[in-house]
């Protein structure tokens, strides 16, 4: 298969499988990530709860050597030393539960610990005297917990948990790179532990959110998404600790997202070209849609006003001109709505100067002449159309930026193409088939051009007594005398001083002339007439000699009037015997 073939057969499916495989790698990766993100959760709440077991472990202890000591003095001394080696913890209670007396061994109010709404949850499987207290504030903005025991049933010593130490150990414990750690009373609903300490003791939004929902109906472990303050929280939380708190560990969905974003962002890349490349095949098959359109028109009004919607379609522009050349007369004209053509400017070196398949973006300063007869006056697009090597028209677009090149060249050589086809069709439509000569419809519209010119005359030319040739010698021969006919009217009124020669039909020709005034023009029709007559067609070996008649007039009034002026002109010729020519002089 051809390379160019070949590529475009693979590059669309290629790039589509890409862009599949991109994605399908992006969503594995996200997949991934969100696992090892529940996996990390996990392990996290696990340290989490061990961490604040170990330490309520360490307290119980600690609660033992104070039960065993045997004097107040003592007590008092062990408690403090344990105050002041720890930070972990706030206090040391004594509550005797026979007189009511709370007292608090670094002598702080014992309020906060009389309030009846603290509710202890025993600690059964580390011994039935030790119980752990529901959070509650010491003082203001201080918030404690307690491991209570209760060595007989009129003693208990607290031992009280500073928390904006205790738990600060939690804070290590990160999932991905924005999720933490958080822990919730059940009790209270408060939060026990929080990586931000000022939070400590608030209510929890996601807790309150959903999740304590989920542990009332039964569940002790469990997922729970949420969205909160413009992000998708993912959280993981656990109950199944022997305090009643709850262990929550959180991360932002976008966290997750950014784990897997070399994939995304390459899949969207993808994609993106995916989706310019299909935005440039659907620009180019609406511009072959409409340049198609040029072929289907079949006239030079029409074509322009197809070739300027196309314009306005594609091309951001401040105006356009289209102008035909004519190489014949070396005359450009630009053609308006309906159609009519109007010379504005008459100039070979100019037309020279353009060259096949150059299109320019020109600025102000380099207008050429024409571009200034057109009052072309801002930066424009210059586009020359060829018919092979001969310039047919000239295209001025005015746009203040340029454009996208490609697109300007498609429009350029479709149009070219087209008008080069139009403008043969209609050559062709105008052409007499067999002569070459203009036909009556050109030759009418060449009267009507020069209607009000003093110096241009119109000629009908009839070959006498024709039948007689084709009866004598065949239609063949006549054929062949109408053709010498054409050539010698040729000859004989040579361009630029003819306009238009022209076969009327049959043996009938016509010709538009320059003549200084009447007599110049009799002139110039009899000298024709005289070189017909003179000349002689030799068909088979034979001399044939045949004769015209001619009827002239200036071009005067209307086609019509100027037509039938000559027509009576070379009916009088015939009625004169024929062989000669006769002026109308009205
Ligand atoms: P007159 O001097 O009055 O013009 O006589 P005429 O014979 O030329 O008159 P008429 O116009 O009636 O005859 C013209 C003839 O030309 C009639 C037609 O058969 C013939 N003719 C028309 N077109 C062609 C053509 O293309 N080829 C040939 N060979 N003959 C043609
Ligand atoms: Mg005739």
């Amino acid at each position: 298969m051809a390379l160019p073939k070949l590529v475009i057969h693979t590059l669309r499916p290629y790039v589509i499988l890409l862009s599949l495989g991109m994605i399908y790698l992006a969503y594995q990766q996200f997949k991934t990530s969100e696992q090892d993100a529940d996996m990390q959760s996990l392990a996290n709440l696990n340290t989490a709860s061990s961490l604040v077991a170990t330490q309520i472990e360490a307290a119980s202890s600690k609660l033992f050597l104070l039960d065993n000591t045997t004097s107040l003095t003592q007590f008092n001394n062990t408690a403090k030393r344990i105050l002041k080696h720890s930070p972990l913890y706030a206090d040391v209670i004594h509550v005797n539960q026979e007189t009511g007396q709370y007292r608090s061994v670094s002598l702080q109010s014992t309020d906060a610990e009389r309030n009846a709404d603290i509710i202890w949850t025993p600690l059964v499987k580390l011994s039935a005297k030790l119980a752990v207290s529901s959070l509650y504030e010491k003082k203001p903005g201080y918030w404690v917990f307690a491991v209570k025991y209760t060595p007989d049933s009129d003693n208990q010593i607290w031992l009280e948990f500073d928390l904006m130490h205790t738990t600060q150990s939690l804070r290590g414990l990160r999932t991905l790179n924005d999720g933490y750690v958080f822990v919730i009373d059940r009790h209270t609903e408060r939060l026990i532990f929080h990586p931000d300490p000022s939070r400590i003791g608030s209510p929890s939004v996601s807790y309150h959110g959903g999740i304590s929902a989920l542990i009332d109906s039964g569940q002790q472990f469990g997922h729970y998404e949420y969205y909160y303050r413009d992000q998708f929280k993912i959280t993981v939380f656990d109950t199944d600790n022997a305090f009643n708190w709850v262990f929550i560990s959180g991360t932002d969905r976008s966290d997750i997202l950014v784990s897997s974003y070399q994939f995304g962002l390459t899949a969207i890349f993808i994609a993106s070209l995916l989706l310019i490349s299909g935005s440039i095949a659907y620009l180019i098959r609406q511009l072959n849609q409409s340049l198609s359109t040029l072929n289907r028109q079949t006239d030079l009004a029409q074509f322009k006003h197809q070739f300027r919607h196309i314009l306005d379609r594609f091309v951001s522009h401040q105006g356009v001109q289209f102008c035909l050349y004519d190489r014949d007369n070396n005359q450009f004209s630009t053609v308006d709505f309906h159609g009519n053509s109007r010379v504005v400017m008459c100039d070979t070196p100019l037309a020279q100067h353009f060259s096949p398949g150059v299109i320019d973006y020109q600025s102000k300063a380099h207008t050429d002449p024409l571009a200034k007869k057109l009052m072309i006056q801002a930066r424009h697009y210059r586009l020359p159309l060829f018919s092979k090597d001969e310039l047919i028209a000239v295209v001025y677009i005015q746009a203040m930026m340029p454009t996208y090149r490609t697109i300007v060249r498609m429009i350029c050589d479709y149009s070219e193409v087209a008008l080069a086809n139009l403008l043969l069709h209609k050559k062709l439509l105008s052409k007499d088939v067999m002569t070459q000569l203009d036909n009556k419809h050109i030759m009418r519209e060449a009267i009507d051009h020069n209607i009000d010119n003093q110096h241009v005359f119109f000629a009908l030319i009839d070959i006498d007594r024709f039948k007689l040739i084709n009866d004598n010698h065949g239609h063949k021969c006549g054929d062949k005398i109408i053709l010498a006919t054409a050539e010698l009217m040729q000859t004989c009124f040579a361009k630029p001083k003819a306009i238009s020669h022209a076969r009327y039909g049959g043996d009938e020709f016509c010709v538009l002339f320059h003549a200084n005034d009447e007599n110049d023009a009799y002139d110039q029709c009899d000298l024709f007439r005289l070189l017909i007559e003179k000349h002689a067609y030799c068909y088979n070996g034979e001399n044939i000699h045949y004769t015209i008649s001619m009827g002239v007039t200036r071009v005067r009034d209307s086609q019509h009037i100027t037509v039938g002026n000559a027509d009576k002109a070379i009916s009088q010729a015939k009625g004169l015997g024929r062989n000669q020519v006769v002026l109308n002089t009205f």
